[in-house]
């Protein structure tokens, strides 16, 4: 199959992972853009994690840099939803792409694929947050 731009992108940059944020629990959490955000259930803003505190739960007692209310994040997955046709018996079938899954049609298990339509669900808000530095952070929870 033809891989449209934004699948190939994120493709390759999920490839840039670690192996182990591909397994679950946080292979469920990696946006389609290879980043964790978290959203404050607060004033709802959403903060991107620094790569260096991924699967570290302790960055999850700092403070919304938006509302500076503590300890009220939960995880938030721009995912890559895809819908496909397939070329030889025209099934249809909408996914939520994730890397290293087969791109085989359910019905007939031909890998001919058209790419039908791409959204990413939920959208990105307009502007994210960031944590305070990973160094800051890092000192910080040393220091607890
Ligand atoms: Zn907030
Ligand atoms: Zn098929």
């Amino acid at each position: 199959m033809t891989l449209s731009p934004s699948l190939l992108n994120s493709r390759i940059e999920l490839s840039h992972l670690p192996v182990t944020w591909l397994q679950p629990p946080l292979r469920n959490q990696i946006s389609d853009d290879a980043q964790f955000y978290y959203r404050c259930e607060k004033c709802h803003s959403e903060s991107r994690v620094p790569l260096l505190l991924v699967g570290e739960k302790k960055f999850l007692k700092e403070t919304c840099s938006n509302c500076r209310a503590k300890g009220k994040w939960k995880p938030v997955t721009h995912a890559l939803k895809v819908t496909t046709r397939c070329l030889d018996c025209d099934l249809q079938r909408s996914a939520v792409h994730v890397i290293h899954d087969l791109w085989r049609c359910d019905r007939c298990y031909s890998a001919r694929f058209e790419v039908l339509s791409e959204e990413t669900d939920p959208p990105y808000p307009e502007r994210f947050f960031e944590f305070d530095s990973p160094f800051v952070l890092l000192a910080n929870l040393g220091a607890k």
